[in-house]
């Protein structure tokens, strides 16, 4: 159930999401809540072209609706924040290739690893057949972390130590076309010596693999952590730019997570939020639904 995961949602939220909320206890629509609500977003790292966003969007809405009371503004901002996350929210879609390459980028400690799993683990109770791919050759501990979560989930993992990651890559893919597998999931180094070497192997392992099957990758998915705020979007930008994202995993939302980074990524960067993080566990993976979010954001 989603209910579960909702509460953490929210109470990870609470810390900025409770100032969001503390905008509308007042009894006055004026300039004043106003002024609070703009505060309380970029608090909560909505950052300042969605913030502007936002409450332009909200102050027609108000003016239309012919709102009275703080309450009916926050449920208008809830409208507000649903309608600018809705383009974000995606489903992943697998099994129109043979296999769906999806390649996974992320800094180190974003919850690129767990996130994996997570996602092997949703796969293979909808009956894919998933292979992993270790081109994380750099770090041991990746690898290692990674073959953990191919026993749990019983997947194959392709994977060898000290190897070009790239050919890792490749024999994944290669393997995967060579069995029909529905899907090849690579994971990628998060930290190399340099960011300029960390964006030449991820733009080199896409490369490869796009020799493995020129219809590949099908998906580049980045994975972000949540509290990290605007950094997140630079994040966002920088792979962007290196190797062409296509959609997002935000995790950590169970935390302390501010939560509003997503309304500056939907205004900013666009890409589908395929899941979210809500914790540690196998099952704390969730499809991203944008009025549910809007909901506990402003809860
Ligand atoms: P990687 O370096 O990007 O591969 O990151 P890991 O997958 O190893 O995750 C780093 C830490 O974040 C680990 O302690 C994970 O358990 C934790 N983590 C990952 N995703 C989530 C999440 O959605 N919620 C919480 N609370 N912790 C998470």
């Amino acid at each position: 159930t989603r209910g579960g995961w909702l509460g953490r949602l929210k109470s990870g939220l609470r810390k900025t999401g409770g100032s969001i909320t503390t905008v509308f206890t007042g009894t006055r629509i004026d300039e004043a809540l106003y002024e609070e609500l703009e505060t309380a977003l970029l608090l909560a790292d909505t950052g300042v072209p969605a913030t502007e966003h936002l409450l332009a969007d909200l102050r027609r809405r108000v003016k239309e609706a012919k709102a009275s009371e703080p309450a009916q503004v926050k449920a208008l901002l809830q409208d507000a924040i649903a309608e600018l996350l809705a383009p974000l929210e995606k489903t992943l879609v697998v099994g129109v290739y043979h296999p769906t390459v999806i390649m996974v980028a992320g800094v180190n400690g974003a919850g690129k690893t767990t996130s994996i799993g997570k996602l092997t683990k949703h796969l293979a109770d909808a009956g894919a057949s998933v292979l992993l791919a270790a081109a994380d050759t750099f770090r041991a501990a990746a690898r290692e972390q990674l073959a953990v979560w191919a026993d749990r989930n019983r997947v194959e993992i392709i994977s060898q130590q000290g190897a070009d990651p790239s050919a890792v890559a490749f024999d994944a893919v290669a393997a995967g076309r060579a069995r029909r597998l529905d899907v090849v999931l690579v994971d990628t180094a998060g930290r190399l010596p340099t960011q300029k070497h960390l964006m030449e192997e991820l733009t080199k392992i896409r490369r490869v693999v796009t020799k493995a099957d020129i219809t590949a990758p099908h998906e580049v998915l980045l994975v972000i952590d949540g509290n990290t705020g605007q950094n997140a979007l630079a994040q966002v930008r920088a792979f962007d730019e290196a190797i062409g994202l296509t959609g997002l995993v935000v995790t950590k939302l169970d935390g302390t997570a501010k939560g509003g980074v997503l309304c500056a990524i939907a205004r900013e960067k666009p890409l589908p939020v395929y899941f979210i993080g809500v914790g540690e566990k196998l099952e704390d993976l969730q499809t991203f639904q944008a009025r549910e979010f809007a909901q506990a954001l402003v809860d």
